[in-house]
């Protein structure tokens, strides 16, 4: 029986130290909103905007709402961005992505200043994470060594094999494996012998985006297993990139869908919003 990851827990936690520190910073005269746009009305991006501002509420910082209609002009989304950089107060800019196909991501994300770029996305971020300098860490990934550390996993001089090469997932996966010492091999969708190579893994970090896609036969008995995937079966449920009844009795320690990465991505964002107000 594996020991179940609890993510829903340990963001709690976080979540829960983050509060007393705002509160503290608030004693220091360091307060400041996170400001959070959404173009269009993609149903799973009004809920990712929804849970982002309750997360903001309970840890105690002002949000502030940008709902954009479909039809915005990229370069009215640049002038937003560029008038809330200007803005001391806010202290972290959102963009909540896909965005629709009209507005180019990249431009996007590398218009909005580096030292208010909480989701970690921008090119100056990733550039001082390759090279651990300062930054802000992309929030899924931290989240995950989150989990690890907080569930006593032992990462230094473990083989770490990831599923996936993403710019918000895998790569910076293996960058922040690679920084707590860990062996780190990185597969992707051309990747030959793919199970062969999972099977050597201490800890499997699975970001493929196909449901329910690694069984048995990809996990090494005591294995760690972190599932990132998110999506809905045929029954509407929400499930994993990992045929979790099949993988949990081989794995020692395993995330469960949900309640395992998910609402740890939140919580490393608004650790994030709170890094800058404390530096701001
Ligand atoms: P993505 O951009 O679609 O990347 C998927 C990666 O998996 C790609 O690198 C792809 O390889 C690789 N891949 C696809 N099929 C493969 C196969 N058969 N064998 C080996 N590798 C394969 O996805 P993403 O943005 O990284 O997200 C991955 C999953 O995590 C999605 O389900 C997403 O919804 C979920 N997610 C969850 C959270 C959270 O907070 N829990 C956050 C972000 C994402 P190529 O590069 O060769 O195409």
């Amino acid at each position: 029986m594996a020991k179940i990851i609890d993510g829903k827990m340990i963001s709690q936690q976080i979540k829960d130290e983050l509060k007393e520190k705002v509160e503290s910073l608030k004693e220091q005269g360091k307060t400041g909103a996170l400001a959070v746009i959404q173009v269009g009305e993609d149903p799973a991006s009004s809920v990712y905007v929804r849970n982002k501002k309750n997360a903001c509420a309970y840890i105690g910082i002002e949000s502030l709402a940008y709902e954009l209609p479909g039809e915005t002009t990229e370069e009215e989304l640049l002038g937003l961005i560029e008038e809330l950089n200007g803005k001391e107060r806010v202290r972290g800019i959102l963009v909540q992505l896909p965005l629709p196909e009209h507005i180019c991501e990249d431009k996007v994300i590398q218009a909005i200043s580096p030292d208010k770029d909480v989701d970690g996305f921008h090119p100056q971020s990733v550039g001082a994470m390759t090279i651990g300098q300062p930054g802000f860490l992309s929030c899924t990934p931290a989240g995950i060594i989150q989990l690890l550390k907080r569930s006593g996993v032992e990462i230094a001089g473990k083989h770490c094999v990831i599923i996936g090469r993403s710019n918000i997932v895998g790569k910076p996966m293996a960058l922040l494996m690679l920084r707590e010492n860990a062996t780190v091999t990185i597969t992707h969708s051309k990747t030959k012998n793919l199970s062969e190579l999972c099977k050597q893994a201490d800890i499997l970090i699975v970001a493929m985006g196909k449901p329910q896609f690694v069984g048995a036969e990809y996990v090494k008995e005591g294995a760690v297993v972190i599932d990132v995937g998110i999506h809905r079966d045929e029954n509407n449920k929400l499930c994993g990139d990992v045929k979790y009844a099949e993988v949990e009795p081989i794995a020692s320690a395993i995330t469960p869908v949900p309640g395992g990465v998910g609402p740890m991505t939140i919580a490393m964002l608004m650790n994030n919003c709170v890094q800058s107000i404390e530096e701001g």
